[in-house]
């Protein structure tokens, strides 16, 4: 595993920078925390979003592939209307009778099966992560924690310590369990049921000899920090069946796929024909404006809100609600979800073309508008494949387009635009993909 917590980022001394920005990373140095690393080898410094694009000070435009938080598009007017509406009327808290509370929880839980009917909500994917783990550990009375071996949920301790992509220097619990994926370990899609699922069982079988027991099984349904496993549909039912037989609960963590990514659903975990009992919300949930939740089936929330109060000062605030309550209603008018998954069809089909002329293409894999590509050829070895990776990230930022790496090597270009992305966004992209993949190679 990567013990280099962020590949594609700015090393000081290794770019020379323009003076407005050196003058503000040294002031940056002067004042923040040093946990912060800013993207690229070039950071980008920008001062203004509009739909697809991001600009700099001097105007220069940058086509966004990257950023999944504004799926509507930067600073969409409708989503700033209603937040800035709200927010000039009044922003109560949950401890108040608030009707559009209500409204919006009921709204959102009808976008999902039947059995999911209840809703707390939270400020960010990590507490989203944190209070379902609590939810499913009271529920379950067990401590063990089934996640993806490079898997990431967030940054509260006890997320961090069931997020192996942090890094080898941050703890993992004593509790947690890593399991292998069938895609990264090149198992036959006949045989990736079975694989998921023999993994999950003995992950099972061994929290249980040691007294610790499965609470849960959660996952990001993508597994996008793993490096984009979307395939064969149905791969984890067996797994979350076998956790449930040993006690556990299924938490799906939605906080990539969800919201319409994938295209063809509203939420990742569908796809895979599941119900889950915990689902656990964030990022794109107020196309910018911090908000997330837990939806959930009755049976645990109810017993976990019988024994503990929550709720916090923002969570549910008036104005975030108003804000995802827009967002909501946006998707559904625009046909966000129809729009992802032809524009990701049309991505992929692009791709499998510039795969034919470039064997730095390694792989395509993508639900909706959600894309890995794997670079470089077969048999290079791990650090090369990372090197092109990250080469050809660089090279479309300085080219004005912005994308990352993922998967335990981070030699995976991780595409992942908003949802509004067009046939015409997908063309520039592309072209400027072939460009840094003939640099790169050059
Ligand atoms: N889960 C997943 C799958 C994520 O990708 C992230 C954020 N990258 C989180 C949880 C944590 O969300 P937040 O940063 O809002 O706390």
């Amino acid at each position: 595993m990567s013990t280099d917590l962020m590949p594609n980022r700015y090393r000081p001394g290794e770019t020379v920078l323009p003076a407005r920005e050196s003058q503000l990373i040294a002031r940056r140095d002067g004042v923040l925390g040093a946990s912060y690393r800013l993207q690229y080898r070039r950071p980008v410094h920008f001062v203004r979003g509009e739909g697809m694009w991001l600009y700099d000070p001097d105007g220069r435009a940058y086509l966004d592939f990257y950023n999944n938080v504004p799926s509507l598009g930067h600073c969409h007017p409708e989503v700033t209307a209603a937040m800035a509406e709200q927010a000039s009327q009044i922003s109560a808290n949950t401890r108040y009778l608030e009707p559009r509370l209500v409204d919006y929880a009921e709204r959102l839980v009808e976008t999902f099966p039947n059995e999911i009917d209840r809703v707390v909500f939270t400020c960010t994917g990590s507490e989203s992560n944190d209070l379902a783990l609590r939810v499913a550990r009271y529920a379950s009375g067990n401590e063990g924690v089934i996640v993806s071996s490079y898997a990431y949920h967030g940054t509260s301790a006890a997320v961090a310590e069931v997020s192996p992509n942090l890094g080898d220097a941050v703890k993992l619990s004593p509790n947690v369990r890593m399991i292998a994926l069938p895609g990264p370990e090149g198992v036959p899609d006949d045989q990736a049921a079975d694989f998921f699922e023999a993994q999950i069982r003995s992950a099972i079988q061994d929290l249980n000899r040691r007294g610790i027991g499965v609470a849960a099984l959660l996952i990001d349904s993508i597994f996008s920090s793993d490096g984009v496993w979307v395939d064969p549909p149905g791969f984890i039912a067996g797994g979350v069946a076998a956790v449930r037989e040993g006690g556990g609960l299924f938490i799906a963590d939605e906080v990539q796929p969800g919201f319409g990514r994938t295209g063809d659903h509203m939420w990742g975990f569908e796809r895979h024909g599941v119900v889950p009992d915990l689902v656990t919300l964030g990022k794109p949930m107020g196309n910018g404006y911090p908000i997330g939740a837990v939806v959930g089936r009755q049976g645990p929330m109810e017993l976990f809100g019988a024994i503990a109060r929550y709720s916090n000062t923002f969570a549910g605030n008036t104005v975030g609600i108003a804000t995802a309550d827009a967002v909501l209603t946006i998707l559904k008018r625009d046909r966000i979800l129809q729009n992802a998954l032809a524009t990701g069809q049309y991505l992929r089909a692009g791709l499998e073309q510039m795969a034919k002329q470039h064997d730095g293409i390694r792989a395509i894999r993508n639900a909706g508008l959600f894309l890995g590509v794997d670079m470089a050829r077969e048999g290079t070895p791990a650090a090369g494949r990372r090197g092109m990776a990250l080469d050809v990230v660089n090279a479309m930022r300085d080219d004005g387009v912005l994308i990352s790496t993922t998967g335990a090597n981070e030699d995976t270009l991780k595409v992942r635009p908003p949802l509004v992305c067009q046939t015409e966004h997908a063309d520039l992209f592309l072209a400027s993909l072939e460009r840094a993949l003939v640099k790169v190679a050059g």
